[in-house]
């Protein structure tokens, strides 16, 4: 069998590239080793609750995202945040504490100590960094708004959007909006002010939606649409160059020729299956850690837990010693996630903070989780549903050099015709970066392959495999 292009991985990335490949007429496949599509956007309905065993949020200002739910016509599926979101809380001696989301709720709340809100207040008069060596994002967030805040509030962020420490990851590569905040306007507190004038109003918790029947719908929506073009239970051993494209082996011992490749998988798969192919690119993958994660998910009866659990969840700074590093309010956050009597929460364990606890067996993690649930929301008795999701790789760790990693990989075309990488260790982890990601390799493939039409002979050659 010989297709344009073949798309390694059908997790969100590598579905999405190909649904865009496939509106522009060309021939795809996707090869996906799992049974179902979808890579880690798994929503399981357990009775009336539903769990999101990875992702649960899509960001709602994403144009590619919106875009791929309209033109799939996903649109009176999506669900907006629920009303009961009133307030983001971080643990702080040993406690939540609720902070209201407004951009100035910091400056309110007395989470941080005075010294640390006036420090804060004083970001925008913070000279530009001199020093031309890459930051990490705690020393970027460290100079700019103070170490208090970097600690109580950035590290606990990175926690929840990488499953990464401050300590590690660059700045460049893991806040790029803040990072150029802080090229163009001298100050992110002045550069946020300019935002605002110019009419980016929305805070992020209204940036936020999901599907009603949560976010696996989306991939499952997107493999519907490709049908055929979805090959589910397929291993993809190697892949070698050829003279016109490249060939494929299963592990199934089946054989594919494309012309152009697009590896969508995570970057560990992505660093042995280009070994033979584009060395620059394993290598590159290879760097790219993803230490484990791990999800515990409760429902309890409503009358079972003291907390109003009116926010998103809650995200805890590392200098509290907590196993969990954060935690959602499942049923707070979207419509249909529990019954009308019971909320369903969801605790985080593991990734760069500390990944041995992620692998610990699925009675120790919810024994914990059940402790810490309730000493944090007063979450008392036994739990009506109770549900573990190990991910022996969770979430790319976009760690000093990230940026130049991306550049060498974004050109792997240029080393190899036809060969492209896409997914979540490239511009983002979030599904809505996964997205636009996909959008951009899809144009890349396209343009690649216009340029480098068959000839008459390699069409007659193409007709007879
Ligand atoms: C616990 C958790 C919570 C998260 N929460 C959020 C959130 O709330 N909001 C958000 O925006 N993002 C969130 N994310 C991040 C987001 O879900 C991921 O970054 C995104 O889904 C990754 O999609 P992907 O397609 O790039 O990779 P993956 O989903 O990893 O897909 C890669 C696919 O490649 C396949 N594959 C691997 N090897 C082979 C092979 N040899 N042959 C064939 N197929 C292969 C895999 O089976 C997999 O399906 C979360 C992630 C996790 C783990």
């Amino acid at each position: 069998m010989t297709v344009d292009v073949a798309i390694i991985g059908g997790g969100i990335s590598g579905l999405a590239t190909a649904y865009n490949l496939a509106g522009k007429g060309l021939d795809v496949v996707v090869l996906e080793r799992q049974v179902h599509a979808g890579g880690n956007a798994i929503s399981e309905r357990i009775g009336e609750f539903l769990m999101e065993h990875g992702p649960s949020t899509v960001n709602a200002q994403s144009i590619d995202a919106n875009d791929i739910a309209k033109r799939l016509e996903l649109t009176a599926e999506q669900c907006a945040l629920g009303a009961g979101v009133k307030n983001r809380y971080l643990v702080g001696k040993g406690a939540l504490k609720g902070i209201p989301v407004h951009p100035l709720g910091f400056l309110w709340s007395n989470y941080l100590s005075l010294k640390g809100r006036l420090r804060l207040m004083t970001e925008f008069a913070v000279p530009r960094n001199k020093n031309k060596a890459e930051e990490t994002i705690a020393e970027f967030a460290g100079r700019r708004f103070g170490k208090e805040f970097s600690a109580k509030v950035i590290d606990p962020l990175v926690a929840g959007i990488y499953a990464g420490r401050a300590c590690e990851l660059s700045v460049r590569a893991g806040f790029p909006k803040l990072y150029g905040l802080e090229q163009k306007y001298g100050s992110i507190s002045l550069g946020l002010v300019q935002h605002h004038r110019q009419g980016a109003k929305n805070m992020p918790s209204s940036r936020l939606f999901s599907f009603k029947d949560g976010i696996g719908f989306l991939p499952k929506a997107l493999a519907d649409a490709l049908g055929e073009r979805v090959k589910t239970g397929v291993t993809v051993r190697r892949i070698k160059k050829t003279l016109h494209g490249f060939s494929i082996d299963t592990e199934d011992k089946s054989k594919l020729r494309a012309r152009a490749i697009v590896v969508a998988t995570q970057p560990h798969v992505a660093a042995e299956l280009l070994e033979d192919v584009d060395v620059y690119s394993s290598h590159t993958a290879s760097e790219i850690e993803a230490p484990p994660l791990a999800v515990v998910y409760f429902g309890f009866k409503r009358k079972d837990v003291e907390h109003p659990l009116d926010g998103l969840g809650f995200l805890a700074p590392e200098s509290e010693k907590l196993s969990m590093s954060g935690s959602q309010f499942c049923s707070t956050m979207f419509p249909g996630r529990a019954p009308q009597d019971c909320v369903s929460m969801a605790g985080y364990f593991g990734g760069a903070r500390a990944p041995e606890l992620a692998q610990l067996p699925a009675a120790d993690l919810t024994e914990i989780a059940r402790r810490e649930f309730k000493d944090l929301v007063g979450a008392k008795g036994e739990p009506v549903v109770s549900r573990v999701r190990h991910w022996p790789r969770g979430l790319p760790q976009y760690k000093i050099g990230h940026t130049d990693r991306v550049q060498t990989m974004l050109k792997a075309n240029q080393r190899v015709p036809g060969l492209f990488l896409t997914g979540n260790y490239i511009c983002g982890p979030s599904v809505a970066v996964c997205v636009d990601q996909a959008g951009k390799t899809a144009v890349n493939v396209a343009n690649h392959l216009d340029a480098h039409v068959p000839s008459d002979m390699e069409q007659t050659q193409k007709a007879a495999m």
